[in-house]
Formats: C-alpha cells, structure tokens, sequence
C-alpha cells in the first residue's frame, strides 16, 4: 500500500525527492539521508506542506543555508522542507523584503550595490535568510533582529501569520520563532553611499578571514559563549587545539570551530564535543552548551 504521505505530497506545488542525502547540502558535509525532501515553491504550498505533515503525524523539518546543523549519520525520518525556491527580494523605500530562502551573501551584496546600509554586520555568514532569523544570527557588530521591521511565519497550525516587533522574542543565537516557520523577512535599512558599505563590509570580511577557517567545512561556532566569558577561549586555554577525533578536529585558528577533513561522521563530532566539553569543564567548572543544531535520526 502506498504511503499516505507519499499521496499528499504529490498534490503539493513543490519539487519532491525521496531518500536524499543531507551531507552535501550541509556545510560541514555530514548527515545521512532524509527520508522525504520537499522544495516547495510557494509559500501557500508551504502552509499546505505544514497541514499534512501535522494531520499525518510525520516530523517535519526545515533546511536552510544548512551552516548551523548536525545531523545524525543515519539521516531523518519525515519530511525536510528547503526554501531555496521562495527566494525573491523587494525593495520598499529603505526596506527590503526577503524570501526565506535567500542567500545572506547575495542579499548583502544586492542591498550593498543599491546604496541600503545595517545588513553588513551580517557579513560573512552563510545562511538563508530564514536560517539566520531563526538563529538570530550576529557578529559583534549586531544581530538580524536589530535589523528586522517584520516577519511573516507558516505556523505549526498552517496559518500565515505577519509578526511585528511587539511579537519579537529573540535572544542570544535564537530568534525565539517556537516552531513557526519564516517565509520571508522585512529588513529596515537606511540610506548610505555604496562606496561606504563596501568598505565596511572589506573590514569585517578581513577580520574574520584573519581568525577563523572561513574556508574549511565547520559549523561555524560549536559551542555557545557561556555568559560574558568566549567558548573558544576557554577551549583553547583547556588544551583542545588541534584534539582530534577521525576526520573531526578542534581548529588551530579558532578553538570553537571543528573542521571536517572531508572523512568525518556526526559520530566523531558528538565524541569529540564529549571530550572537549569534559577537559572545559574539569579545568573550569563550565558546562559548554551546543548552539549547533542537532538533528537526531527518528
Ligand atoms: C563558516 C561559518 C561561519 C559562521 N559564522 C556565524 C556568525 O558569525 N554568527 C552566527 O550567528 N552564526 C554563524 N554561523 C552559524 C550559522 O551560519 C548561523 O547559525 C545561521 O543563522 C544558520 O542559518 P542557515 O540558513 O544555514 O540555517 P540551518 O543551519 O539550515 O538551520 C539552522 C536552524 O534554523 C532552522 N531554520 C532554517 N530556516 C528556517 C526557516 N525558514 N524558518 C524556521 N526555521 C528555520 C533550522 O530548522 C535549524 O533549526 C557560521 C557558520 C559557518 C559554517
């Protein structure tokens, strides 16, 4: 007998694909395969998407630019929904309005070249725009909260919903959505010469570049900062540069990154965050705290 879900998912407007591997559309390039994946093309076929995921009972989750995931080497079970198609971009005076699905860098680029400035404290990371929401991604230079004047969510109801900044609930590398999903974002920016932009935007992309393995496949940051204090500091200052576990290894330029040599598994990482997580806490009495996501098979 055929799967219910495999009969409701042919009905949706969205490209449709079973049994994909997850690794290559992660950064870090681990996880195994998803049993369903869902690229919808419309944000009604999102909502849709939602509906039948909750009235079937089937996990569903959302891909986005896959920089902040890891996923388990058995893959998921369910539904992995990605936006990449709802990636159109409006301007509005000095707003602009962004398909989750669009790329960080190119929207950074885009609001650059048209003369739009405050998207540049984004600089260098590599998310989707609904990624980056959903993480309240930042830098030290600010978070996309700061930036945002409204969002509009897929609720786990199906409902479309436009949040305003009243609704906002962000913290520290979480944007407090609970479950909703972003299906687009308005960024309210403010007028500046692009010539500036572009300068700013030069200086922050050379300073990460100067201390971080911008162009080795990682996480990003592994760990949260525990309160004031900086993760990668006291990973350093515990000894764990260059620990490795199989293909996974604690980064010689930045202690909070693990690189994948290209070899590595989820398992070797979970070991290696277990023995980096006990030397910080032996030497320092700190409980590290993931700010990876993880997606566990099931
Ligand atoms: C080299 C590198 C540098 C990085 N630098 C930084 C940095 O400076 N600052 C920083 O904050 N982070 C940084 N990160 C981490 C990462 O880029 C951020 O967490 C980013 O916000 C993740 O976005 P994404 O689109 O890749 O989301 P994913 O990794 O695909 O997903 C992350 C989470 O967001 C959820 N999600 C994705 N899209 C949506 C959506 N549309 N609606 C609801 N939920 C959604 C996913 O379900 C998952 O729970 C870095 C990562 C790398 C690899």
């Amino acid at each position: 007998m055929r799967d219910p879900l495999q009969l409701a998912l042919q009905d949706l407007k969205a490209r449709v694909f079973a049994n994909v591997v997850l690794a290559p559309r992660t950064h870090v390039r681990i996880g195994g395969p998803a049993e369903w994946l869902v690229e919808p093309l419309t944000e009604s076929a999102v909502q849709q998407l939602v509906r039948v995921c909750r009235e079937l009972g089937r996990p569903l989750r959302v891909l986005g630019g896959g920089s902040n995931l890891l996923i388990d080497d058995a893959g998921v079970r369910g539904v992995v929904m990605e936006l990449g198609a709802l990636n159109r971009v409006v301007r509005d005076g000095d707003r602009l309005t962004a398909g989750a699905g669009t790329s960080l860098p190119t929207l950074l680029r885009g609001a650059r070249e048209s003369g739009l400035a405050g998207l540049e404290i984004l600089t260098g990371i590599p998310a989707q725009v609904g990624g980056a929401v959903a993480m309240n991604a930042g830098t030290r230079d600010g978070e996309t909260f700061d930036l945002l004047a409204s969002l509009t969510v897929v609720e786990p109801t199906g409902e479309l919903r436009v949040l305003g900044r009243p609704d906002f609930a962000p913290r520290y590398r979480d944007g407090g959505l609970a479950g909703r999903i972003c299906v687009h974002a308005t960024f309210d920016l403010q007028p500046d010469d692009p010539k500036r932009i572009y300068q700013r935007f030069r200086d922050s992309l050379e300073r990460r570049n100067a201390t971080q393995p911008v162009t080795e496949r990682s996480v990003g940051c592994v760990f949260r900062n525990p309160g004031e204090d900086s993760a990668g500091r006291l990973i350093e200052r515990a000894g764990c540069k260059l620990m490795r576990v199989g293909g996974i290894q604690v980064s010689g330029r930045h202690a909070n990154y693990f690189v994948n040599d290209g070899t590595g598994t989820c398992a070797e990482f979970l070991k290696l965050v277990e023995l980096v997580r006990d030397r910080v806490r032996r030497e320092f009495g700190v409980e590290l705290e993931l700010e990876v996501v993880r997606w566990t098979a099931g």
